[in-house]
């Protein structure tokens, strides 16, 4: 699950991380009062949208006067922005965040996530943080300095030292960096975080060390543990398609291509995606319906794969285990009388009760194109889209 800037800079405040004061506002008019509570002669207007990048798409504007918050207020707010990270349509700007404007003497980035392979949480620090920190990444990762933190003892002070010296930071800094990172770290293991990325940790021109920027995601997993982190969702910045699967327990991850996939397992689904695309296919969608599935989830499946415009064929591929495939079979065929399928449906059952399941698609009446592997179930519903086009 991910939250805005804003959320998580309030959360890294609990764990005594400096950040700058700011205020989140839904509308201009409260943009401005939130500059004049704050003070000062510089804020920093921000667009709070899920994605990155907001820098250099416009949606992150030093303001000198209470005129140019308005002005920058009015040209983000309730218009879509985009950035390399949202997709040519954009998001929706609904929040804002009105931040001190602070004097920047150098960029530094930090980042925390968890190394599956190690099993633990990997710090990454370096010298050249701020915007353009992927092209760092592509072109110089070795200037991307990283170590391991042990679970048990947690992040040290050799750990901190290290790393600062690594990205030199100055070193009448380093106490207020170490407090910094261990609040980081901190906020991080008790939130069951997956991610944490301060880009950029700058040092102030008057010396402090301040996370200026944050970005943070937590385990979906943990989060039955963290009432109080779910409460920060904001729909507006999901997919509605994503929420809806969600509510009927079914993984669904929206893609960007035109076949659609109903798949039994997240591995079956992964490897269903892959040979769609080795012959020459592009997946609409992830979608696994978990081991157990009933005709109605099958049925909810279908519906929400249906509301993507771009569909134009999809491929069923389910391996009978727990599920039986005759189970399977009748799901399909419910389903796809229940939505009045118009697109090809290629259909690809393996497992437990197979032949029964193929028998009951076959007396359907439906146009259902059935195939008898992975391999044939691709190339089927790739034939079935060029002969539609
Ligand atoms: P994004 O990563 O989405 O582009 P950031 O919050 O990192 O957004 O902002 C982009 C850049 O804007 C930062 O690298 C920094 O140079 C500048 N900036 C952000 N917040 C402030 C602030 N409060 N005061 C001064 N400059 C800021
Ligand atoms: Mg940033």
């Amino acid at each position: 699950m991910k939250i805005h800037e804003y959320q998580a800079k309030e959360i890294l405040r609990q764990f005594g991380v400096p950040t700058p004061s700011g205020i989140a506002c839904f509308s201009v008019d409260k943009a401005i009062s939130a500059a004049q509570s704050l003070g000062g002669n510089q804020w920093v207007v921000k667009a709070q949208i899920y994605a990155g990048g907001r820098g250099k798409g416009g949606g992150v504007k030093l303001a000198r006067s209470l005129d140019e918050v308005r002005q920058f207020a009015e040209g983000m707010l309730n218009k879509p922005l985009i950035t390399h990270q949202t997709g040519s349509q954009g998001q929706i700007v609904h929040r804002l965040y009105i931040e001190q404007g602070v004097d920047i003497q150098h960029e530094f980035y930090l980042g925390m996530v968890i190394d599956r392979t190690r099993q633990r949480v990997c710090l990454m620090a370096s010298a050249e943080g701020g915007m353009d920190i992927e092209e760092v990444a592509a072109k110089t990762p070795e200037k991307i300095h990283k170590i391991l933190i042990d679970p048990v003892i947690g992040l040290t002070d050799v750990d901190i030292t290290y790393i600062a010296g690594k990205i030199g930071l100055p070193i009448t800094s380093l106490d207020a960096a170490r407090e910094l990172l261990k609040g980081l770290y901190q906020a991080f293991d008790q939130t069951d975080a997956s991610l944490l990325e301060i880009n950029p940790l700058i040092l102030t021109t008057s010396g402090q060390v301040i996370a200026l920027d944050t970005k943070m995601n937590f385990d979906d997993n943990a989060l039955f543990r963290h009432p109080e982190i779910v409460a920060l969702r904001d729909t507006d910045e999901e997919d509605p398609a994503e929420m809806e699967a969600a509510k009927h327990d079914l993984s669904y991850i929206a893609l960007d291509g035109n076949i659609g996939c109903l798949v039994n397992g997240a591995g079956l689904a992964m490897a269903t995606m892959d040979i769609i695309k080795l012959y020459g296919g592009h997946p609409a969608n992830f979608l696994d319906v978990g081991g157990g599935a009933t005709a109605e989830k099958v049925t909810e499946a279908f519906k929400i794969m249906l509301r993507n415009p771009k569909l134009q064929a999809i491929l069923v591929n389910i391996f009978g285990g727990i599920m039986k495939c005759d189970v399977v079979a009748q799901g399909v065929t419910a389903a796809a009388r229940e939505v009045k399928l118009a697109v090809p449906l290629v259909v690809r059952l393996e497992g437990t009760n197979v032949d029964l399941g193929k028998k009951i698609l076959a007396e359907s009446g439906l146009p259902i194109i059935s195939a008898s592997n992975m391999a044939d179930a691709a190339e089927k519903v790739v034939n079935a889209i060029q002969k539609g086009a």
